[in-house]
């Protein structure tokens, strides 16, 4: 995993689905559950862009929501960090050849970190998001992040699942 950086302020991050399967987007919401805890980095989830430093987008760009992502995108203050979740967000992934499909997030916003993965699973969704966190610290202090630095490319370990629950216990 990446290391853990010190960061200035707790990072706000917001969730925008761009035309996904919803699959990235459950593997999303499974890093804020305790089993995966993405608050114990400091790392807060936000509904509203305009609190948010971070951009996490699912699914990949059509030219129906091409104008929501830009605005969503518009909305946030700077400095910002996109994180493309997943093959569709990174490319367009399986739906890159319909008829309606521009492909990656890149084809409408700058995109900071590449996740890949279908779905991409929640380690390197910790992972993506934590690089962009630090790429945000970067832009605060005026540093300009390498760009091949920014992809995720390995498949972290599993989190071990939790103890199974004894057979024969009482749910009482
Ligand atoms: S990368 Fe796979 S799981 Fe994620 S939105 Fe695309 S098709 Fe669904």
């Amino acid at each position: 995993m990446t290391d853990v950086p010190k960061f200035n302020k707790s990072p706000w991050v917001v969730h925008f689905n761009c035309n996904s399967c919803n699959g990235c987007d459950i593997e999303f919401l499974a890093c804020l559950t305790p089993l995966y805890d993405l608050e114990r980095f400091g790392i807060l989830h936000v509904g509203n862009p305009k609190h948010a430093d971070v951009l996490v987008v699912t699914g990949s760009v059509n030219h129906r929501n091409s104008r929501v992502l830009k605005n969503v995108y518009d909305q946030m203050p700077e400095p910002k960090v996109v994180v493309a979740m997943g093959v569709c967000a990174s490319t367009g992934g399986i739906f890159a050849d319909g008829y309606n499909v521009l492909g990656g997030v890149d084809k409408v916003i700058p995109v900071d970190v590449f996740v890949p993965g279908c779905p991409a699973r929640p380690e390197a969704m910790i992972d993506g998001v934590l690089k962009g966190a630090q790429i945000l610290e970067a832009k605060h202090s005026g540093k300009t992040p390498l760009a091949e630095k920014n992809v995720i490319t390995r498949t972290p370990t599993p989190v071990a699942a939790p103890a199974a629950q004894e057979k024969g216990a009482s749910h009482a």
